[in-house]
């Protein structure tokens, strides 16, 4: 359905069960689990989908080696039963996302004699733990195997290097997907909507004020719960509520750059760690790019966050120390910040400790928030909340279980990892643009080949796979509604290269115009909105 078709099932009046305000990857995911139950349920999300920050994480589908590290030396089960359930959870999504996450070898530098024992040990069990799920064997490899995989490690005083894995994923369309998905089951999904105040009866929540960003119009929705799925921006939310609630959440900031893919292992990447402020750092291969990250840095609450000189400087000066070749500044070819929601729980005895795992909380008049975990839970956030919304709201679901751990998201149940040959031999594509169609769009990459065949084929800019088919596709079928949509959340580019994206932002601007039919003044706002948002802060 076209956005337009939704906004109107947001309008119609009828009542649904229940509304999720946020479209990031908890927001999506709870939609998903609710649908699936064959509830009706209403998805809104201000922005883009995944516009805050699930578009910003350093896509790793992880249980968290640092965090089973800190288990073991604390001696804390709450720590360890959450890196069992992250890896339980990257071993669902990486079958059930199966175009958008593979499996990913990372190499671990070792520089003291001490540290392989230790640093092997710990990668074992977190082998061990994830059970069934298991995605291969760490290993340890010798200094002279380490280099081999890596030559531009820096080889001074290295003594060995511990090979184990992880999943990595396609972030932003992993949103998306997860939110077509659930229209697919029913749900209504609205992009840029935002909900501007709830409605109250009796002092119970009846649903919410709805405000399309982009025509400024405003209705109610009527749903029997309101679930607030917003990550860092919960808070706002819950003060929407009630003006005195006290806050639940601090966030910080994590930057990433971009290098060329020359600075990560081919097909590997790097774990270093133990940064100079005890944190771990990755360099990773991210659709022909390094991609390295991330730093943690106190920061304000506010939606296109800009990376700060001092944290790529600290990114820069890391990659230095392990590497034998030379970064600057001039290498970075984009840079992007997303802000981590620290959420702590209003009913814990000491509020100042922050909660690892995430927090369901029910407000005074009915209001849902579910804040904190991480990417590679989503699901099980989502099943959750479901469960509680459940008895919350006192809802009967057709299905009342979750549906989730075996569902594919779109794309996946007809991917074929081979598919590529197939579009070169059919459409002629390049090798490279095959292999990027066929792991972005799984089995729904035919269709953006189709619409190749219609004379807008060709590559949008040089030096990278995306083509101008895609920003149709995205139009049509995947309610992209601004050009900085289709450049920074449907296709990577404006993640992996600035000037690329910078390049290729007018033909996307043309395309769209066409589509949607957008007069001079529309153009204008989106090629001066486009410009801001490549100059200044994604
Ligand atoms: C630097 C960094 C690296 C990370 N790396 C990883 C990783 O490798 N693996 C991993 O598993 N996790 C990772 N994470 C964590 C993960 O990215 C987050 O936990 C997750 O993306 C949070 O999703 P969310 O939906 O809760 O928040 P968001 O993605 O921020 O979504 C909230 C949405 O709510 C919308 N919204 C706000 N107000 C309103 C309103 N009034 N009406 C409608 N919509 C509204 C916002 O526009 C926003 O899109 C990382 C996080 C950071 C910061």
């Amino acid at each position: 359905m076209s956005r337009e078709q939704h906004i109107q099932q947001l309008r119609d009046g009828s009542i649904f069960d229940l509304l999720v305000i946020g479209g990031g990857a908890t927001g999506c995911g709870v939609a998903l689990d609710a649908a699936t139950r064959g509830l009706k349920v209403a998805l809104v999300e201000k922005n883009d989908f995944a516009e805050g920050t699930s578009s910003r994480s350093t896509k790793l589908v992880h249980g968290g080696v640092r965090y089973l590290e800190m288990a073991i030396k604390k001696l804390d089960r709450v720590q360890y039963n959450l890196v069992k359930d992250g890896l339980r959870e990257r071993g669902l999504l990486l079958k059930n996302a199966r175009h958008l996450s593979n499996r990913l070898p990372l190499i671990t530098p070792l520089y003291k004699w001490l540290d392989v024992p230790y640093v092997f040990s710990g990668l074992k069990l977190y082998d061990f733990l994830s059970g069934k799920q298991n995605i291969g064997h760490s290993r340890l490899l010798s200094r002279k195997e380490a280099m081999r995989r890596f030559p531009r490690l820096k080889a001074e005083g290295l003594k060995a290097g511990v090979l184990y894995y992880d999943g990595q994923f396609h972030d932003a369309r992993m949103a998306l997907s997860l939110a077509l998905t659930a229209e697919q089951h029913g749900a209504t999904i609205a992009n840029h909507v935002a909900v501007s105040g709830l409605c109250k009866e009796d002092g119970k929540i009846t649903g919410a004020e709805l405000t399309d960003s982009l025509t400024g119009e405003s209705w109610q929705l009527t749903a029997k719960g309101v679930i607030n799925a917003t990550g860092p921006f919960v808070d706002g939310i819950r003060v929407m509520d009630n003006p005195t609630a006290a806050k639940m959440l601090s966030a910080s900031t994590g930057i990433h750059i971009i290098l060329d893919k020359d600075f990560a292992p081919p097909e590997t990447g790097l774990m270093i760690p133990e940064t100079e402020d005890g944190r771990v750092l990755f360099v990773l291969p991210w659709e022909g790019h390094a991609l390295v990250g991330t730093t943690d840095e106190p920061a304000e609450i506010t939606e296109h966050p800009k990376p700060l000189e001092a944290e790529v400087d600290y990114l820069l000066r890391h990659v230095a120390r392990y590497f034998n070749l030379q970064v600057s500044k001039s290498d970075i070819k984009a840079v992007w910040s997303g802000l981590r929601p620290l959420v702590s729980d209003p009913k814990a005895a000491d509020t100042a400790e922050l909660a690892r795992d995430h927090v369901i909380e029910e407000s005074g008049s009915g209001l849902l928030t579910i804040a904190g975990g991480k990417w590679t839970t989503y699901r099980k956030m989502a099943l959750d909340t479901i469960d509680h919304a459940l008895k919350q709201f006192n809802l009967s679901a057709p299905r009342p279980t979750c549906q989730t751990a075996n569902l594919p998201i779109l794309g996946s149940a007809g991917y074929d990892a081979k598919g590529d040959l197939e579009l070169s031999k059919k459409h002629g594509f390049d090798t490279d643009v095959a292999s990027y169609l066929n792991r972005t769009y799984g089995d729904q990459a035919e269709k953006v080949a189709k619409l190749a065949e219609g004379g807008i084929g060709k590559r949008l800019v040089k030096n990278h796979p995306v083509l101008e088919s895609e920003v149709l596709y995205a139009t049509r079928y995947e309610l992209a509604e601004r050009v900085i949509d289709v450049l920074a959340r449907r296709m990577p580019l404006a993640l992996l290269d600035t000037e690329a994206a910078k390049q290729a932002a007018p033909r996307v601007l043309e395309i769209m115009a066409e589509e949607l039919g957008w007069d001079q003044r529309r153009c204008e706002e989106e090629a001066l909105l486009t410009e801001q948002r490549l100059s200044e802060a994604l």
